[in-house]
């Protein structure tokens, strides 16, 4: 069956996380009591006024193609949101609505990258970058980040990753999976290199509202000189709780949003109408909800890391946002600092015993390239966060025992 597809659909896999929900997914229709720290997003519900903003828009037939690159309120309440909430100076004609972020990632990197190009993208990274990348026919360059730099990218580490061949820069901060957050002033260093360099730099600001103190929001579209060299991805999904109303946007020079048009016109042609509204309302609507899912995210971040950290073996850098903690379990795993023949061999190993012992669904490192850490998403009750604590700490116990 592999040889009679193309090579590129070849040089990709499965996103790991949707594997992980699928398994889950599986264990929960069963009737298993499965504590699930796999999804990336939201367990909170779509705000109402959103809600009730999609379904005035189906009662005025609001129910047609609209144009490839979204309705043009849309477009320029995008821009003026991130020029509320972000500081950015972006026109319609710069702004593109896409369905989802993975979607404006994706078509970002096919108008950009072509076979031979190298795009570096720090590791830990989110799974879908090197896939979309490979998929397009580039390279992956990864840069390592550091727990000790709490998973923060660091210029003159990418600095050292730059060739002639390099294309593109992905910066994700906050980071998926570690929570990592670029400072300011390393994000303008970033850039300047960028720009010396003449690199593209995505920024990928899916998770730009979720940063605990002392972080801020922050988008490198307000550093001089910015807008010629950066592409900026956002999504509706995070921010207003909406991952599946697919609705994500890009910034970018007027050239690149053309040809994101083009490619979009030719393959999914406009996002849905009736999310586009949805979304609109979004943009132009109160944002209480944000603080208030901030305030929970917080909450919960505190008390993984304390029970993380309480394993004895386990080691767990701070988030400076989104909401995945990232431990680092490599102490518990076979490869790990004592070669006992009971551990599992790997994180991905350790994942799929936590899933079948302990009924404790999360993604292993490998599908972030960093084996030896689980990623836990936190996007879930307190209760269920401290029994998934307590499942995970008794099978390490257990596990630890038994070698
Ligand atoms: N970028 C990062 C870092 C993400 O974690 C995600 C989703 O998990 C996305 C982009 C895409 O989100 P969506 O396509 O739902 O807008």
């Amino acid at each position: 069956m592999q040889s009679q597809l193309t090579d590129r659909i070849n040089r990709i896999s499965i996103s790991p996380t949707s594997a992980v929900i699928a398994e889950a997914d599986r264990y929960k229709s069963r009737g298993v009591d499965l504590v699930d720290f796999g999804p990336g997003e939201p367990d909170f519900p779509t705000p109402e006024h959103i809600k009730k903003a999609a379904i005035r828009a189906i009662e005025e037939n609001r129910t047609k193609y609209t144009p490839t690159a979204g309705i043009l309120p849309l477009r320029e309440a995008i821009c003026a949101w991130h020029q509320r909430e972000l500081g950015s100076h972006y026109e319609p004609k710069e702004c593109i609505v896409n369905v989802g972020g993975k979607h404006a990632i994706f078509n970002a990197v096919s108008v950009l990258v072509q076979s031979g190009d190298e795009v570096i993208i720090p590791a830990p990274y989110w799974v879908s970058f090197p896939d979309i990348v490979k998929y397009a026919g580039g390279k992956p360059v990864h840069v390592e980040t550091s727990a000790a730099d709490g998973f923060a990218v660091r210029a003159a580490a990418l600095e050292k990753a730059v060739t002639p061949k390099t294309r593109l820069m992905i910066i994700n901060s906050p980071c998926n999976p570690t929570g990592g957050v670029v400072p300011p002033e390393e994000y303008e260093k970033i850039l300047a290199l960028c720009r010396k360099r003449g690199v593209w730099l995505m920024a990928d600001e899916c998770y730009s509202h979720f940063v605990y103190e002392p972080n801020s929001p922050y988008s490198i579209t307000t550093a001089p000189g910015a807008k010629e060299n950066v592409i900026v991805v956002g999504s509706a999904s995070k921010t207003f709780a909406m991952t599946g109303w697919r609705i994500g946007y890009a910034l970018a020079p007027e050239s690149l949003v053309q040809a994101m048009i083009k490619l979009q016109s030719q393959s999914t042609s406009n996002p849905t109408s009736i999310a586009q509204h949805a979304a609109l309302a979004a943009m132009t609507g109160p944002m209480d909800s944000v603080p208030v899912m901030l305030a929970e995210y917080a909450r919960r971040r505190k008390r993984v890391l304390e029970g993380l950290r309480a394993i004895s073996g386990v080691t767990c850098a701070e988030p400076g946002g989104a909401f995945y903690a990232f431990p680092n379990v490599a102490a518990h795993l076979a490869n790990g600092a004592s070669a006992a023949q009971n551990r599992p061999k790997d994180s991905f190993d350790l994942s799929r015993q936590l899933l079948e012992k302990a009924h404790v669904a999360l993604v292993p490192g490998e599908a972030f390239g960093a084996p030896g850490h689980l990623r836990i998403s936190y996007a879930t009750s307190l209760e269920r966060i401290e029994e998934g604590l307590r499942r995970i700490e008794r099978f390490l116990h257990r596990a630890e025992a038994a070698s």
